[in-house]
């Protein structure tokens, strides 16, 4: 059964900052317009011989939109990701999310939008050995606003089941496969409804056939939520199946036709 027994209730986050609970500044109600508004958007990383990654991109991404980023290795793919998920500041130009120029908040207030407004999942699923199932799903919420409500240990619960981790909530991340440890960062990943979550090679780690799964579980996920997703892929066949595809290529961005291709 996939009862949920008591001890699987997580422990308090010990790093629970004050500014960043419930209400705080990076509170997410949802601004009516894009989620995601990229202006001139440019980034150079110094050095010796600066590197100029982005050049100057321009683009929107509206509530519930599924948008594969594409482009080679060393395009800028995970640089423009880390701008709009505020874990980089650019060299110039705008990141505007749900209404919010983040170049005009400081670094509380992005931790707290970061927190409430985004999802993040990356390549290798980083969750924490030491908690199980449940409680690395619950992580967001317990960071952001301490000790979990009932209501959000259900409704997580239920995401998990969702997912099909509902024998897996006691494990812990080493007792998961490689598949069910992505699902269940997907589920943190969305534990706080965000509007917005940011995948950067989600399935990148994972064999050809669980990285169809775990793609086709985003794409069922944004639908059933309604978040926007940010998605970077190498597959085209993956990227086949999102509603846009933003390609980077020598610094700029350019927006191709999804052929809609499952297999
Ligand atoms: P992608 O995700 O498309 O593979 P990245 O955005 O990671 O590409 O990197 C784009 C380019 O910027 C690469 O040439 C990479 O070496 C360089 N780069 C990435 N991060 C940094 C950094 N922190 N400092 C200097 N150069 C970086
Ligand atoms: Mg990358």
């Amino acid at each position: 059964m996939d009862r949920c027994p008591e001890t699987h209730v997580p422990p308090r986050a010990p790093e629970a900052p004050q500014n960043q609970r419930a209400g705080a500044s990076g509170s997410c109600a949802g601004s009516g317009g894009p989620v995601v508004r990229v202006i001139g958007l440019r980034k150079t990383y110094p050095g010796v011989r600066p590197l100029e990654v982005l050049h100057g991109l321009d683009f929107t991404v509206e509530a519930g939109e599924f948008v594969a980023i594409v482009g080679q290795s060393g395009s800028g793919k995970s640089t423009l990701l880390n701008l709009i998920g505020a874990l980089d500041r650019p060299t110039a130009g705008q990141v505007i999310i749900e209404g919010r120029d983040l170049s005009t908040m400081g670094d509380n207030d992005l931790a707290a939008l970061r927190n409430c407004c985004i999802g993040f999942v990356f390549q290798f699923h980083h969750l924490l050995e030491d908690f199980t199932c449940l409680e690395n799903a619950l992580m967001p919420i317990s960071i952001g606003r301490g000790e979990p409500e009932p209501e959000d240990v259900l409704r997580v619960t239920k995401m998990l089941r969702r997912v099909g981790l509902g024998e897996r909530l006691g494990q812990l991340p080493r007792r998961l496969s490689g598949g069910e440890r992505q699902r269940t960062a997907i589920v943190r990943a969305l534990s706080n409804s965000p509007r917005l979550v940011l995948a950067d090679e989600p399935t990148g780690n994972l064999d050809s056939r669980t990285s169809r799964e775990v793609f086709s579980l985003m794409r069922e996920m944004n639908r059933e939520t309604k978040a926007a997703f940010l998605l970077i892929t190498h597959d085209d066949r993956l990227a086949a199946q999102a509603d846009r595809i933003l390609r980077i290529a020598d610094g700029y961005l350019t927006e191709e036709q999804p052929t809609g291709e499952t297999s």
